[in-house]
């Protein structure tokens, strides 16, 4: 799991994560160059920039195929709630 620092860029908007900011961060899983446009590899994005993000659920889909296919766990598959909020399987718990 990424290690989140306020100089990391979030791969949504491509800005630095900043402080006091809700982030969720990845694995080191999706590839470098994948069909998304930012480095999701061993990374922290903005909580709030992949809840609104356009491509969410394309991203989600995609994530969720890469940990079925991994030696991850299940409870690493992302979830997207009612209220547009994408969370992993392990923090519904
Ligand atoms: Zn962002």
């Amino acid at each position: 799991m990424a290690l989140c620092t306020p100089l990391n860029e979030c791969p949504i908007c491509h800005k630095p994560i900043g402080e006091n900011t809700e982030v969720i961060g990845f694995p080191d899983l999706v590839p470098m160059f994948s069909q998304f446009d930012g480095d999701f590899y061993d990374s922290c994005a903005h909580q709030a920039c992949l809840d609104s993000w356009p491509r969410r659920d394309e991203f989600v889909a995609y994530f969720n195929k890469l940990v079925a296919e991994s030696s991850l766990s299940k409870s690493w598959q992302l979830h997207v709630l009612a209220n547009g909020r994408v969370v992993y399987e392990r923090s519904l718990k």
